[in-house]
Formats: structure tokens, C-alpha cells, sequence
């Protein structure tokens, strides 16, 4: 149960990745998802799932000024560009403006160019590092 639900709770970080920027309701979030297979999370899964992201940061929730309804996107500020993910549960911490600057700035004197993308980061959390 804990693995599918980690499986639901990528997927939808993916979704939310690829249309970075762009708000969505709970509803056209499951719409979009629904050619994901039978893993496709329901729509109280994804109120759910989105409940949590909310809480941790991950996911940023507005109110959509036209139809009242709550919309969702993926919280990057301009500034905060970097995150981690944890390989093993799937969560995903941002790593603090300051940090984020260094991480860049070490990223581009290895010969990267620095990209508007997040960089990601796949780390242990400590919660999965002690087990
Ligand atoms: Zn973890």
C-alpha cells in the first residue's frame, strides 16, 4: 500500500513537472492523468496526495479567482531553484534560496549551463537514511 502509494505520488509530481507553472484543479489533474494505466491515481487519491504536497511545500495552492475552485501548481520560485528528491519515498525537499545559489554556481564551474529547470537533487531523506 505504501509502495502504490509512492507510485501515485510520483506520477503526479511528474504531471505537475511537465506543465511546471501552470495551475490545475483536482479534477483536470486526474483528467490528465488518466493515461497513466491502471497506477492513475482516483480523485480522492489526488486530494489526498495534493493535501500533503500542500503541506510539505511541494506544491503550492491558490484559489482560482473565476470558479472559486482551489488550483494547484508546482511551487518553484524564481529563486529556489534547486530541490532534493528522496529515492526511496519519493519526497521532495527545496533547498533554501541561498544553498540553491551555491549549487548553481558549483554546477556551471563543472561546465554546465545553468538552466531555468529545477535541478534536482536525489538524496536519502533522513527518515529512509536510518532504516
Ligand atoms: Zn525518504
Amino acid at each position: 500500500m505504501a509502495v502504490y502509494k509512492t507510485v501515485q505520488r510520483k506520477m503526479l509530481l511528474e504531471f505537475l513537472g511537465t506543465h511546471a507553472g501552470q495551475s490545475f484543479t483536482v479534477r483536470q489533474i486526474v483528467a490528465g492523468m488518466n493515461g497513466c494505466g491502471e497506477n492513475a491515481p482516483s480523485e480522492s487519491t489526488v486530494y489526498r496526495l495534493m493535501r500533503e504536497l500542500v503541506d510539505d511545500g511541494t506544491v503550492r495552492k491558490d484559489v482560482d479567482v473565476e470558479s472559486r475552485e482551489n488550483v494547484y501548481r508546482l511551487e518553484c520560485g524564481s529563486d529556489a531553484g534547486v530541490s532534493m528528491r528522496c529515492k526511496i519515498c519519493g519526497s521532495v525537499y527545496n533547498v533554501d534560496g541561498e544553498s540553491s545559489r551555491r549549487i548553481k554556481e558549483e554546477v556551471s564551474r563543472c561546465g554546465a549551463v545553468p538552466s531555468d529547470d529545477n535541478i534536482e537533487l536525489i538524496i536519502k531523506c533522513r527518515k529512509c537514511g536510518k532504516s
